[in-house]
C-alpha cells in the first residue's frame, strides 16, 4: 500500500516539475532574446600602447612622480656621489627598469663589478632601449646614455669594459629600478605556485535544471 501511494506521490510530483520547468524554460528563453549579445561584441577593447611610444612629461608632472634625487639624476642630469646609491653593490638576479617610464634598460647578468662606486654593464638588454648623446659638461667630453622611451638621463658609457663589448656603462643607482627574476616569475600565470583556478563547473546550458 505504502508502495503504491508513494508512487502516486512521485506521479504527481513529475507533473507538476514538469509544468514548472516548461514556465521556467520560457521565461529563459524570453530573457534570452531580450539581452542582444551583439553589444558585447561591439565594447571597444583597450589597446596597449605601442612600446616605441615616448613618454612625455612636463618638469612639474616629473616632479610630482619622482623623489627629489631621483628628479635630479634622471631630469637634471644630476650624479649621485659614488658608492652610495642602492645598486653599486647589488647582486640580485633580474632586471633593471627605468625608474621614470619602466622600460627595461639592463639585466643583471651584464653587470659587472667596476670598482667605480655605480651600477656597472657592459650592454644593455636591448640596444634600442638607450641612446648615446654627447655631453661635454664639467671639463670633460663624455657618451651620455639616456632611456629612448622617456628621456631620463641615466649615465655615461665609457669603453673600458669587459668583454664581449668592452663598454662600461655607468648608471646612477636612483635612474633604475629592480626587479629580481624570482618576482618576474610570481607574477607569470604559468608558475605552479599560483592560485589554482577555481573548479569547473559545469556550463550551464539551455537544459532546466534536474532538481
Ligand atoms: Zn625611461
Amino acid at each position: 500500500m505504502k508502495t503504491m501511494f508513494s508512487n502516486a506521490i512521485a506521479g504527481v510530483l513529475t507533473m507538476l516539475l514538469v509544468a514548472g520547468l516548461g514556465c521556467d524554460k520560457d521565461g529563459r528563453t524570453a530573457k534570452q532574446t531580450e539581452t542582444t549579445p551583439a553589444q558585447k561584441a561591439q565594447s571597444p577593447e583597450m589597446k596597449e600602447p605601442d612600446m616605441a611610444e615616448k613618454v612625455v612629461r612636463t618638469d612639474e608632472q616629473w616632479k610630482q612622480i619622482l623623489t627629489p634625487e631621483q628628479y635630479y639624476i634622471t631630469r637634471q642630469k644630476g650624479t649621485e656621489v659614488p658608492f652610495t646609491g642602492k645598486y653599486w653593490d647589488f647582486k640580485g638576479i633580474g632586471t633593471y627598469y627605468c625608474v621614470n617610464c619602466g622600460s627595461e634598460l639592463f639585466a643583471s647578468d651584464t653587470k659587472f663589478d667596476s670598482g667605480c662606486g655605480w651600477p656597472s654593464f657592459y650592454a644593455p638588454a636591448d640596444p634600442n632601449s638607450v641612446q648615446e648623446t654627447l655631453d661635454t659638461s664639467d671639463a670633460m667630453v663624455r657618451t651620455e646614455i639616456i632611456c629612448s622611451k622617456c628621456g631620463a638621463h641615466l649615465g655615461h658609457v665609457f669603453s673600458d669594459g669587459p668583454r664581449p663589448t668592452g663598454l662600461r656603462y655607468c648608471i646612477n643607482s636612483a635612474a633604475l629600478k629592480f626587479q629580481s627574476e624570482r618576482d618576474k616569475k610570481t607574477d607569470s600565470p604559468t608558475d605552479p605556485n599560483e592560485k589554482s583556478p577555481p573548479p569547473a563547473n559545469e556550463t550551464p546550458t539551455a537544459e532546466p535544471e534536474s532538481t
